[in-house]
């Protein structure tokens, strides 16, 4: 397979190494104002090497890194702190020589603390702000050492205070902000929840599980259309169970509620993956057999019926015999599927007539 800069297979960490590079554009334009810098002279030539050396190895290490999945084995694969932290050393390497010029560079942090508005919180911001503050602080000392007269420290100091003021009040607005933004993406989640659960709630019926009866008549017009275009058929299988209500009255309406579970967890175990049923109404059950002819209906309806008439129901107990009677028609081609419906209904009325527990058709 062709080597992917940035993988397509993982969205996560393709957004990573997006802002990966993203980071990688700002050192390379940083590099061009120093470049820049040096040739007006207002920066010292050793300010670049960092940018020619020190970055490429740093960023393909890290590339390397990304691309191996060996962040993933951090608490953020992101690995922010650590970036952020590389952007500091840089900026700071490349103010040490950049005499008058290093206020400016100032801005320069506010860039790298930026790409850490998304992942950081107050206190990781405050962490890394200490960091800089050090880092920083530490160049004033190595410049009061090295280049002492190159350097007007009053400015340096003002200069480590006005950062300290600047980042602290950053920190909390950006640990703020990334707080907020983790609140709006679990509310998101927990929306997208409850509306999988409301729609399920629609379409489902709460006893069985199966379909409910609108959602039912939605997939049979669905299954109609998809016939129609491709020229196959469908079955509709139309399921009552024989005498029902005297199994309220004898053994009341909870073992009644139960007998139906289980009459419900009968028909999914015979249902094939493509086909699918809904409780059309009290203890009638549709069943929509796809690419199935009316044959294949006749062989699917009997093996249900004679798995229906073993089945023990122990809520009913062990000697007592439960029966169905079904009604199967075949959809022919152009038609309503309301009429396929009631061919289906009047062959169910058929098979109740003649006895029960029994499959009867109409074509
Ligand atoms: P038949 O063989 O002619 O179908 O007789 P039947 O007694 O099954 O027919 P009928 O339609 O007269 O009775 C259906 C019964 O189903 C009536 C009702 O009390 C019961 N029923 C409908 N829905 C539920 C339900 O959700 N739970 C329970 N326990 N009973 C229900
Ligand atoms: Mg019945
Ligand atoms: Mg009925």
């Amino acid at each position: 397979m062709l080597f992917q800069i940035i993988p397509q297979d993982d969205p996560l960490q393709a957004l990573r190494l997006r802002r990966f590079f993203m980071a990688m554009a700002m050192y390379a334009f940083c590099a061009f104002l120093v470049y820049l810098s040096c040739l007006a002279n207002i920066m010292d030539w050793r300010a670049i090497f960092v940018f020619l050396v020190g970055i490429p190895l740093i960023n393909l290490t890290l590339y390397i890194v990304f691309r191996t999945g060996l962040n993933l084995r951090f608490t953020d694969p992101s690995l922010t702190s650590l970036q952020l932290s590389i952007g500091i050393v840089v900026t700071t390497y490349a103010m040490y020589y950049a005499n008058e010029a290093r206020g400016v560079l100032l801005l320069i942090y506010i860039l790298v603390f930026i790409f850490g508005i998304f992942r950081l919180n107050t206190r990781q911001f405050l962490y890394i702000s200490a960091f800089c503050l050090l880092t920083y602080g530490t160049n004033i000392i190595l410049m009061h050492i090295f280049r002492p007269d190159k350097v007007n420290f009053h400015i340096e100091y003002l200069q480590w205070g006005v950062l300290s003021l600047v980042l602290v009040a950053f920190s909390v607005m950006a640990g703020y902000i990334s707080a907020l933004r983790q609140k709006l993406s679990t509310s998101r989640a927990e929306l997208e929840k409850s509306f999988s659960i409301i729609r399920e709630m629609a379409i489902r019926d709460d006893l069985t599980g199966f379909y409910n009866r609108r959602h039912l008549s939605e997939l049979i017009e669905y299954e109609r259309n998809r016939c129609s275009r491709g020229g196959s058929v469908f079955c509709l299988a139309m399921l009552d169970i024989d005498h029902f209500k005297n199994i309220n009255d004898m053994y009341g309406h909870q073992a009644g509620d139960q007998t139906l579970k289980t009459f419900a967890a009968i028909i999914r175990e015979t249902l094939r993956s493509t086909d699918f049923c809904g409780r059309y109404g009290g203890e009638e059950f549709l069943i929509v057999l796809t690419q199935t002819n009316i044959d294949g209906a006749k062989v699917f309806a009997e093996r249900l019926r004679r798995l229906i008439e073993k089945k023990v129901f122990p809520e009913l107990g062990d000697d007592i015999i439960i029966t169905a009677s079904l009604g199967l028609t075949q959809y022919q081609p152009k038609e309503d599927v309301e009429k396929t419906i009631h061919r289906a209904d009047t062959a169910l009325y058929e098979a109740k007539k003649k006895g029960r527990n029994r499959v009867e058709c109409c074509a």
